[in-house]
């Protein structure tokens, strides 16, 4: 498929930079282009849906996948190339900003025509591997999931989540959920759940594997909290033992203790974000280490994560799209699972309200000697951008936050090296 999206951006670059002569002037109509897009693209996607569904089919031991079933010829048009016009908006977009930015610095055409150039550069190599990635996924795995529907052996489905230090929250906690092969995950829909997500769906063959899926009452809900509420002490006590023993060996460390997550909130987080299952909820015990050398970081949540059934999770600043970056264990502990966030203090500095408890005097001083800005930002942008839809505003509050994070890291980490 990046072969063909090469071709294609390519064939549009040649269709579209010439048209560009000023800010507001240059050819790109997204219907027309999408329509493009759609015969290019039409016939890879039918070969990975006929391909994947036939193996659904020849692992159930079967043969004759209905590669013209309605389900099919429906995804054809709908969510199988709805791609196709998502490409083409970025596109233009990109297109139009950077003209904008190319006007605004006063370039000339050919200079601006050079951003453009760019633009399409980019399409090419790493936007055609998300692109790529992401699509082969939904194409795959819609297939799998309508092998499975026209087996009428398969009774259900599973979510199963590759775990690595990219695996984003969101996919682990659907990991190992089942559900009716008729029926939608809890997020709505089959994976992928984001660009380039890595998910798969498996077959269920049994009906006595499919849990009810009623969504528990808040009273049962009640009676989950209770027993992890019970457990909670201990869960803590390990982490901040862990933590605080990492702590000591490496200099400059602090750990920040504070008591458990309140019971109310977890209440709402049970309902609002886990959908009644309160196995998801991981952080009523949690604490902070920090740490103030990068590469002992590393090293610390190398050992953490080495503890079996400990799940780390990377927060790189590229795939943020507020900037933060950071790691975050979900810690195995003999009474189950709490949270350890890990970082160096300037980003705690940059992202917590309470910096100057966390990091105390001595820390958070130095560190804002450093830094020159104002701590606890980075909270109050994600205030702001969490309650925003997406568009222009967010946007703008977003590229405030990467640039307060970045010059942040960045003078850190000079520090550190000077
Ligand atoms: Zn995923």
């Amino acid at each position: 498929m990046i072969i063909l999206l090469k071709a294609y951006f390519k064939k549009q670059e040649r269709r579209v930079l010439p048209t560009v002569k000023s800010e507001v002037n240059f050819d790109f109509n997204i219907a027309r282009e999408t329509t493009t897009a759609k015969m290019d693209f039409t016939p890879f996607i039918k070969d990975v849906v006929a391909k994947y569904g036939d193996d659904a089919f020849e692992f159930l031991g079967l043969t004759g996948f209905n590669n013209n079933a309605a389900n099919v010829r429906n995804f054809l048009k709908t969510d199988g190339l709805e791609f196709a016009k998502g490409i083409n908006k970025t596109t233009k977009t990109r297109i139009s900003n950077v003209i904008a930015d190319g006007v605004d610095a006063g370039e000339s055409i050919f200079q601006i025509k050079n951003r453009v150039r760019d633009v399409y550069k980019q399409a090419s190599s790493s936007r055609a591997m998300t692109i790529a990635r992401t699509e082969v996924s939904r194409a795959s795995t819609f297939a799998t999931v309508e092998g499975y529907k026209q087996s009428k052996v398969v009774k259900g489905k599973e979510w199963l989540t590759e775990f690595d230090e990219l695996t984003c929250s969101a996919c682990s906690s659907m990991h190992g959920e089942v559900v009716a092969i008729d029926k939608s995950f809890s997020v709505g829909g089959d994976p992928p759940l984001h660009p380039r997500c890595r998910c798969l769906v498996l077959s269920v063959l049994k009906e006595s594997d499919i849990p009810t899926s009623v969504k528990p009452s808040e009273g049962q809900i009640n009676k989950e909290l209770d027993k992890l509420y019970e457990k909670a002490p201990i869960v803590k006590k390990e982490i901040d033992k862990v933590a605080k023993s990492i702590g000591k060996r490496y200099k400059g460390s602090v750990v920040d203790i504070t008591g458990l997550k309140g019971r109310k909130r977890s209440l709402e987080k049970v309902i609002n974000e886990f959908n009644g299952n309160t196995s998801k909820l991981t952080d009523i015990a949690r604490n902070t280490l920090v740490i103030r050398d990068t590469r002992n970081i590393d090293k610390a949540f190398k050992i953490l994560t080495s503890k079996k059934g400990s799940i780390g999770r990377t927060f790189l600043a590229k795939n943020n799209s507020l900037g933060y970056s950071g790691r975050l264990i979900k810690y195995k502990t003999s009474a189950g699972l709490g949270e350890i966030q890990l970082n160096n203090p300037a980003m705690i500095y940059a992202k917590e309200i309470h910096a100057k408890r966390i990091l105390g005097d001595k820390l958070f001083n130095e560190v804002r000697k450093v830094v020159k800005l104002n701590p606890g930002k980075g909270h109050a942008f994600y205030e702001k951008a969490r309650n925003m839809n997406r568009g222009l505003a967010k946007r703008k509050i977003e590229k405030e936050s990467i640039k307060y994070y970045n010059i942040i890291r960045n003078r850190w980490n000079t520090h550190l090296a000077i």
